[in-house]
């Protein structure tokens, strides 16, 4: 009994331990690296030079984790309103002709000196570093690309600029983007694939289902909002995920926010109407959502690594189509309507004509003239 009643608190201090140091390692990456980042750069507008030096840093972190650039150096530089800009790219060569897109912007609003951008999206930034860590040594069936995009916030320029020089192998063949955009701020955090189901989506939803993540359906907004062509009809298009769905890519998007209807917005606090680009600061972040600032990010972080790591992953992901079961659903409905229809059309006519046939007089009595002046006409 003593050796049983032993062996059950051995085996509990270890499911503690671990659990414990899980869930330290989760939220201590996110605080460390968070802090690094927006100290060193607050003002990371497009193509200032707080950008260039965030990339730079970038580049240092990929390097240091012993991912390779995905072209001959990390920083893919391209023009924006006669300033210069760059997206810092890496990759994790699996030897497939499979890719996954990780992406998150590390360009910023900077207004005033208080608002460093730490939610939107160094919150983004530090998360996909961390993923990128999670990934290095494991052989899987695709290869990742980990995105880091600037110029965002002026209109999705670096996604764009991105997209458009990939290489068309690569392009037709990635299998999922994954977009972090302001994933910290806020007491719920948000998902978005796609409008109309897909199978893909499906998947993500079962997945998801474990964790406290909302699945984002119909929060559409207002107003239509149209920057550099991309129409925004959709609070979850808000990002650089548009210009992925755009090009048909499926695409699975996270922020943090409070969304109701009279909120749309993702930087707003319920507790504080504050305007999240006006004092994103990690102080303030935490300050009014404490320790949920980062447990947003690591439930990112642990949802997104044990997605990818789950076994249909890659097969589930390849499908790029409305969900068959949808267009049956609807096929079988049309059948059914237009069945229905026949069936009631069939018995409307049967019992019109079995009336006319069983009684013969009943058509002279629907008739004006009365039934003894029709056989007085009828003996003429
Ligand atoms: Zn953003």
């Amino acid at each position: 009994m003593k050796k049983i009643i032993a062996v059950f608190l051995i085996v509990f201090a270890c499911i503690l331990t671990i659990s414990g140091s899980l869930g330290f390692t989760a939220l201590s990456f996110c605080e460390e690296e968070i802090n690094s980042f927006v100290t060193e750069n607050g003002n990371r507008t497009a193509g200032s030079e707080g950008e260039k030096q965030s990339a730079n840093y970038i580049e240092e972190r990929l390097t240091a984790l012993n991912i390779a650039p995905l072209y001959e150096s990390y920083q893919q530089s391209f023009e924006y309103n006669d300033l210069t800009s760059q997206n810092v790219l890496g990759l994790v060569d699996n030897g497939s002709t499979s890719y996954v897109v990780i992406g998150a912007h590390y360009d910023n609003i900077y207004k005033l000196d208080e608002s460093v951008g730490a939610n939107d999206n160094a919150s983004g930034v530090v998360t996909s570093l961390n993923i990128a860590s999670n990934f290095v040594s494991k052989n899987l069936d695709y290869n990742i690309i980990f995105a880091y995009f600037g110029a965002e916030e002026v209109g999705l320029v670096g996604s764009e600029y991105f997209l458009n020089n990939l290489d068309e192998n690569i392009l037709k063949n990635i299998i999922l983007y994954i977009n972090l955009d302001s994933i910290g701020a806020g007491d719920y955090l948000y998902y978005y694939t796609y409008d109309a189901p897909t199978s893909y989506g499906n998947f993500i939803d079962n997945y998801a289902s474990d964790y406290s993540i909302t699945k984002l359906g119909s929060k559409r907004l207002f107003s239509n909002r149209t920057t550099q062509g991309i129409n925004y009809n959709h609070i979850g298009l808000n990002s650089d995920n548009a210009n992925f769905i755009r090009r048909g890519i499926n695409s699975l998007t996270f922020f943090a926010g409070n969304l109701d209807v009279a909120r749309l917005g993702f930087h707003e606090t319920q507790d504080h109407n504050k305007i999240m680009h006006n004092t994103d600061s990690i102080e303030t972040n935490v300050e009014v959502f404490g320790e949920r600032f980062y447990i947003n990010m690591a439930t990112v972080n642990n949802f997104v690594t044990d997605l990818m790591l789950s076994e249909s992953f890659a097969s589930e992901m390849s499908v790029r189509e409305i969900n068959p079961t949808l267009l049956t659903d609807w096929f079988l409905k049309i059948i059914a309507i237009i069945f229905v229809a026949v069936l009631a059309l069939g018995t409307f006519l049967f019992f019109k004509f079995k009336g006319k046939k069983q009684n013969p007089n009943r058509q002279l009595k629907r008739s004006k003239i009365s039934v003894k002046e029709q056989k007085e006409i009828a003996e003429k």
